[in-house]
């Protein structure tokens, strides 16, 4: 237990069990309402290849500012909403937010893909794959522009119920990705047995790689395995050139992190892209982005 400036315990402030039950209770309640009143929104983080860095898409990431506990983060409201039967709204709305940003990209000449995280819930939704073909279709997005980012753990919570529904979104053309990958029960057989494109390396060994060789070695296999079965290799938690620089001298595909940028509103979003765009002389519709 660390001391405050005061020297009492830190642990003095902590909430207690009935006060975070309380928290959780009132997150779960609300989460309708706040979706209708614009308290939840979806931010976006771009994703760059390597080494060209030219900006390949985004994550969208949900983003919840409550009027009592401000900023709540999604690592704590998503549990809450995924253990109710509102998972599906909010991968809904989020799933129509980004749709829309890529149709808005599509227009102005460029081609980025987005990435939204899928729950556990959803990938137990044999109706899922019928409301992403609407989604598309509403916005006139081809199927490759979209990724699905999903965990090993969501996979493995129920693999009978989640491996149909992949199997479906992937010959629907959808982009799916492991996300976190390296930090549950990953396994060479394991992601072989998945419809799956890409995986991303859980961002604790890329934030860990300029300090522990373990973390290094484990990048360095993810890559390596990775591209031994034909999946493109993201790495996130990108946060400095070092990061950067190894993981281009180790060959991975994509970066993401704070380094390229934090998750950003859609105004500060678009406002960052137009800043990067670059429109090549000759190309009527073709446009380049560089950082
Ligand atoms: P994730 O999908 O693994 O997303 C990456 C998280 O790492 C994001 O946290 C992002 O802000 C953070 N991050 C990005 N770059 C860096 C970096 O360079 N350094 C560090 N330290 N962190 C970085 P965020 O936005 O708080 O999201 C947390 C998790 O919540 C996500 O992890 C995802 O699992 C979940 N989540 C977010 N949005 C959604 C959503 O719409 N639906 C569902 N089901 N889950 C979501
Ligand atoms: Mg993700
Ligand atoms: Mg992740
Ligand atoms: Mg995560």
């Amino acid at each position: 237990v660390r001391a405050t400036s005061e020297g009492e315990p830190l642990r003095a402030y902590a909430p207690s069990m009935g006060q975070i039950f309380l928290r959780r209770f009132q997150l779960v309640t609300q989460f309708r309402s706040a979706l209708e009143s614009g308290q939840v929104s979806v931010h976006y983080q771009p994703k760059v290849a390597l080494p060209s860095r030219q900006v390949i898409g985004a994550e969208a990431l949900v983003r919840w500012k409550h009027p009592e506990f401000g900023r709540v983060d999604p690592d704590e409201f998503v549990p809450a909403v995924e253990a109710t039967g509102l998972v599906d709204v909010l991968t809904d709305f989020v799933m129509d937010k980004a749709l829309e940003r890529v149709s808005r990209w599509i227009d102005r000449g460029l081609r980025m893909s987005i990435a939204v995280n899928l729950s556990v819930r959803t990938l137990a939704d044999e109706e899922f794959p019928n409301r992403v073909a609407a989604a598309l279709t509403k916005h006139q997005v081809p199927p490759e522009l979209l990724t699905f980012e999903l965990t090993e753990s969501g996979v493995m919570a129920d693999p009978e119920r989640a491996l149909p529904v992949l199997r479906r979104l992937h010959t629907m053309g959808v982009v799916l990705a492991v996300d976190d990958f390296g930090t549950g029960y990953s396994s060479l057989a394991y992601l072989r047995q998945l419809p799956v494109d890409e995986v991303k390396i859980d961002k604790s060994f890329v934030l860990g790689m300029g300090t522990d060789l373990g973390d290094m070695a484990v990048v360095r296999s993810i890559v390596e395995l990775g591209h031994s079965l034909s999946l493109t290799v993201v790495a996130e938690g990108v946060e400095d050139d070092a990061a950067r620089d190894q993981l281009v001298s180790m060959g991975c595909d994509v970066a993401q992190g704070y380094l390229i940028s934090r998750p950003l509103s859609e105004e500060r979003f678009e406002a960052w892209l137009r800043a990067r765009t670059v429109q090549v002389r000759g190309a009527r519709d073709e446009t380049v982005l560089t950082l």
